[in-house]
């Protein structure tokens, strides 16, 4: 018997002719990821075979895997009924705690095999009780699960499941650049893009002298960890926005100026993706929270995007954005006291209503926003980010 992971995946299941497109990106995904001695799809599952390697270090780098519904940590054995005993009796032993309840369930895609599945979970079932005297069988609710797959050429034996975010294999969905400040929101909001297979880049506007060059690591470091969820590296432009910002401030009214730098950073952004080829833009955006995000404001920030926004977080209450920013690991950078550029250059009382007509006439008289806007994007800096684990 050999040891394996089994990895399973959910969703990716159910997407018709492009089920074979999903499972070859996943499993190209695990391959750049986790990096396993071997990897192949196997009756409707995913198996990584161990040679040697660590399940704990599989097990670690699986995590920054999307598209795995959940793994289990396995061995694979010919249909000899002796060999199948030997593994769960190995797999228990190594597994149970102080659990008193297990059952055992089979499943059986070799029709061939002697024994019905019910047969051999029943079979597999007193040999278990026999071995390990404090168990008993609980069919409904068992603390532990024995699972056995029959399969043509094997049989995959594991106990329990170990879930992963689930989601969908990076890449499938197409591109989209990421507006990534330094605040707590918008590395979650890629976070989740990511989980739905967009592969992203990352544009973040500091206001150099005003802001840092500990501001620029900042959201270099937030998108390093994004990275680590990407089969590819991650590019992340930095754009200094700080002529864009002081022009907008010196001649436009104050409550609206907020909203015309959103405005230029969307257009911005929009000159980006173009280049780029990407198809979207993403933001931590989320309604209500701050007097930027007015359903009217979120409107005239929107206006002047020609593809669309994306704002994973819109609904979310900000607790539970929280809590997801620590589990990612890029809370304790994004609570770091270095600002990104708005802070900087935060209207007093910015207005939390505005109108796309009013905003588009503010602009007509800003003659030289065009040419400021061309000349910070031209001056972008990217930098590549690689997954180091
Ligand atoms: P975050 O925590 O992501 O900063 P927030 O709740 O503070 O979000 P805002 O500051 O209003 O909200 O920003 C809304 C969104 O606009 C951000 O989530 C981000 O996507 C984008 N954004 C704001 N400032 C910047 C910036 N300096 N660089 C890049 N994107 C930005
Ligand atoms: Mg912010």
């Amino acid at each position: 018997m050999e040891p394996v992971v089994v990895v399973r995946y959910s969703e990716i299941g159910l997407k018709g002719k492009n089920r074979g497109y999903f499972e070859k990106k996943l499993i190209d995904n695990i391959r750049k990821i986790v990096k396993p001695p071997e990897v192949n799809k196997r009756y409707g599952r995913i198996i990584i075979r161990l040679k040697g390697m660590s399940f704990e270090e599989i097990k670690e780098r699986l995590r920054y895997v999307f598209g795995i519904h959940s793994f289990s940590y396995a061995y694979a054995t010919s249909h000899d009924l002796d060999e199948i005993k030997e593994a769960v009796k190995e797999l228990l032993t190594l597994s149970l705690k102080d659990e008193k309840t297990f059952k055992v369930q089979t499943k059986r895609s070799y029709k061939q095999f002697p024994l019905t599945s019910h047969e051999l979970s029943a079979y597999i079932g007193a040999f278990v009780l026999e071995k390990f005297k404090n168990l008993k069988v609980d069919v409904h609710n068992p603390e532990i699960t024995v699972g056995i797959e029959l399969k043509e050429k094997e049989a995959f034996i594991f106990v329990g499941k170990e879930r992963l975010y689930g989601g969908f294999p990076v890449g499938v969905s197409g591109k989209a650049i990421l507006l990534l400040s330094g605040g707590i929101d918008s590395p979650v909001a890629g976070w989740y893009m990511l989980k739905r297979g967009l592969k992203i880049e990352t544009l973040s506007f500091l206001s150099p002298p005003f802001t840092s060059e500990k501001s620029a690591k900042k959201v270099l470091d937030l998108a390093s960890i994004l990275a680590k969820y990407s089969p590819e590296p991650i590019k992340a432009n930095i754009v200094s926005f700080t002529e864009v910002q002081q022009y907008i401030k010196k001649n436009a009214p104050d409550k609206y100026s907020l909203i015309l730098q959103r405005r230029s950073m969307m257009r911005i952004a929009n000159k980006l993706s173009r280049k780029r080829h990407a198809k979207a833009l993403i933001t931590g955006e989320n309604i209500a929270q701050v007097a930027s995000q007015t359903l009217s404001n979120l409107a005239s920030i929107e206006d002047a995007s020609n593809v669309p926004v994306l704002r994973p977080l819109i609904g979310f209450e900000k607790i539970d954005i929280v809590e997801k920013a620590k589990e990612i690991g890029t809370y304790e950078i994004s609570i770091l006291p270095y600002i990104d550029s708005c802070v900087a250059f935060a209207p007093k009382n910015p207005a939390t209503n505005s109108s796309v007509e009013i905003l588009r006439d503010l602009e007509s008289g800003l003659k030289e926003l065009h040419d400021l806007e061309e000349k910070a994007y031209r001056e972008i800096k990217s930098y590549t980010l690689g997954r180091d684990l």
